[in-house]
């Protein structure tokens, strides 16, 4: 609890995927170009082995405005433009994998609206996490990657928990998890590196410049990418707390749930909110959002979805503030997960940290 999360411990390097010719890989891509930038070598040591490979992107990348603005040289985009930017994107990820050898029947696009997945989340969309549950009990997986819960892309770090939440109805035997962290890192994780020959690199630069929408802007910290080694995270098959996140959320004997945070290092709570997704064995998906106004003690809990509420108060102690919601929901927890976010997060797309496992204390 409360370490500090600029103690940058030195990565665990674990290096070496033995992949095998029976081995399924899939892959869960928030936007198209995270199966190249973040698995454009994987896939193709994949299909060198001979093992099956599906990929299934979740958003066509269609609410992308400031690319979009510059390649088109227009400032308005209305419901059409966006729709043509989506259905350029698809295209570029078709000729990325077609590129990564990934034939277009192991393609899959669910069109999610982009930018939109936390929303979702927070709304416990079914149709989401049945979905990506249909691929998994389908292609039975036994490598699935994934983005990284503590990614600090908001769709990265929901893709994961919708993950998360369809493995846990899955009739399919539990997948080795590889996740990605794309946009920022937590210090203290464990990484496995898939080490990448001259050609693989030579061709996963060309799956990412196949991402031509991309390249005005970002294509120098896009082709780092293309290095000589791919990293994931290590993870056990259930999600664990990370000690060096500032968010601590344990669930005690009675039932409470406390959400500590670490005032140091998570910066000004201004225009924050705290965000919980649960499952309950009791209660089912549970949603809330808390306002932290901490001018009162008390502060008011929005149920985004669920049938049960919960009531929360705070107090501050030492450079922390501990949020504690007390819901009858919260007796059979399954699954849970706590980040801090902008309530309104307007033109600034990222969170400051991703989220963090809620777990029994
Ligand atoms: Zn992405």
């Amino acid at each position: 609890m409360g370490a500090n999360v600029d103690d940058r411990r030195a990565p665990i390097r674990q290096d070496g995927l033995d992949l095998r010719n029976h081995d399924r890989v899939l892959v869960f891509a928030p936007h198209p170009d995270d199966e190249s930038i973040a698995s454009g070598g994987l896939l193709q040591i994949a299909r060198s082995v001979g093992a099956a490979v599906r990929v299934v992107v979740l958003t066509d990348g269609d609410n992308n405005p400031w690319p979009q603005r510059w390649v088109e040289k227009r400032w308005r985009i209305g419901n059409a433009e966006r729709a043509r930017w989506g259905a350029r994107r698809r295209e570029e990820a078709r000729a990325a994998m077609s590129i990564l050898g990934v034939a277009q029947h192991d393609t899959s696009f669910l069109g999610l609206p982009d930018l939109g997945l936390t929303e979702l989340l927070m709304r416990a969309d079914a149709q989401v996490i049945e979905s990506l549950r249909g691929h998994i009990d389908e292609f039975k997986p036994s490598l699935l990657v994934l983005p990284a819960l503590s990614d600090r892309h908001p769709d990265h770090s929901a893709t994961h928990i919708f993950s998360r939440l369809a493995l846990g109805q899955c009739k399919a035997s539990m997948p080795q998890l590889l996740p990605f962290a794309v946009h920022g890192k937590t210090p203290g994780e464990s990484l496995i590196s898939v080490g990448l020959s001259a050609a693989q690199r030579d061709i996963k630069q060309a799956a990412i410049l196949a991402h031509a929408s991309q390249m005005q802007l970002s294509q120098r910290r896009f082709l780092r990418y293309a290095a000589n080694v791919e990293s994931y995270l290590l993870v056990p098959p259930q999600p664990v707390a990370n000690p060096h996140h500032p968010l601590q959320a344990g669930v005690d004997r009675q039932g409470v749930l406390h959400v500590r945070i670490d005032l140091k290092n998570c910066g000004s709570l201004r225009s924050q909110d705290l965000f919980c997704a649960i499952e309950s064995a009791d209660a089912g998906s549970l949603r809330w959002q808390v306002p932290l106004d901490l001018r009162s003690t008390q502060t008011e809990v929005r149920l985004t979805a669920g049938a049960v509420g919960a009531a929360a108060t705070w107090r501050r102690e030492r450079g922390n503030v501990t949020v504690s919601l007390i819901s009858p929901g919260l007796a059979g927890l399954r699954q849970g997960y706590a980040k801090l976010a902008r309530a309104q997060p307007g033109w600034r797309v990222f969170d400051r940290f991703g989220w963090q496992p809620v777990v029994r204390s």
